[in-house]
């Protein structure tokens, strides 16, 4: 069979099952005496992320295979020298500092912002005005201090005027960030405000939808919440930020691991 041919069985193969799942089928019985002998190619081995455990489900067969995040042995230090000056987005034009995550490098639990902000770029660290007092606060108020955890952003360098990052700056900057999540493997990874999380999990959700419930990157659970910017103009929104906070430390809680 040819590869085109093989393509198009499994697309068409994939959308009678998505129709049998939408019409509520939970299954299917399958001979393997008649099945087709295809090649399937390996899945990727290391350093890459990996697949974990047999799919035993009927649509997991053809839906992607759960991935893992390989621990690195990087370190912050090289990622930060690569990084260099960089001048891969056009975010480099204006800024003053390329801002990196900072914090414990054994850290339990992380929080991701999008971009630094003026007080940042100045400082050449992330969340060091309002918004940063406000995140210590935050971190204060679950029993932890601000040098336990890790603080970084998915952009590193400030937008002009503080406008959002484009997807496209996002994406050139995210690589450095998952490299040191690869290397910390945080926990928990509380990820802040709507543009931060887009960027993170790659998701078109917004965040008053999916914050409050764990999400998955790779093993590692991520709780959306508001953005300590956001809190500062609308502090009716610190309630709800409380309880998603509340939900991170009853999982830490409740996973105490001993290497850390
Ligand atoms: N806002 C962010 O998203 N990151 C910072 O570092 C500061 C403000």
């Amino acid at each position: 069979m040819s590869q085109e041919e093989l393509r198009d069985l499994v697309n068409r193969t994939k959308k009678q099952l998505e129709h049998l799942k939408a019409l509520g089928v939970e299954g299917i019985q399958v001979s393997t005496a008649t099945a087709p002998s295809i090649a399937v190619p390996p899945p990727p081995t290391a350093p890459g992320p990996v697949a974990s455990g047999p799919v035993t489900s009927l649509f997991g067969d053809l839906a992607p295979a759960p991935v893992k995040l390989t621990k690195s042995s990087e370190t912050f230090e090289q990622i930060h020298a690569e990084i260099g000056d960089c001048t891969r987005c056009p975010l480099h034009l204006e800024r003053t500092h390329v801002v990196h995550t900072e914090g414990n490098r054994k850290a339990r639990l992380m929080f991701v912002g999008e971009a630094p902000g003026a007080d940042e770029d100045a400082q050449a660290r992330p969340f060091v005005g309002r918004a940063g007092q406000l995140l210590t606060k935050i971190i204060e108020a679950i029993g932890m201090k601000r040098e336990e955890v890790l603080i970084g952003n998915v952009n590193r360098c400030r937008p002009p005027g503080n406008r959002a990052p484009m997807p496209d700056e996002a994406s050139t900057c995210k690589p450095f960030l998952l490299r040191e999540i690869a290397v910390v493997q945080p926990e928990v990874i509380v990820v802040l405000g709507n543009t931060a999380m887009k960027n993170l999990l790659d998701t078109r959700e917004g965040i008053t939808r999916l914050r409050g419930n764990f999400q998955d990157y790779k093993g590692i659970k991520v709780m959306p919440t508001f953005h300590p910017a956001y809190l500062l103009r609308d502090p009716s929104k610190k309630r709800e930020t409380w309880e998603d906070l509340k939900k991170v430390r009853d999982y830490l809680d409740s996973h105490r691991s001993s290497d850390r």
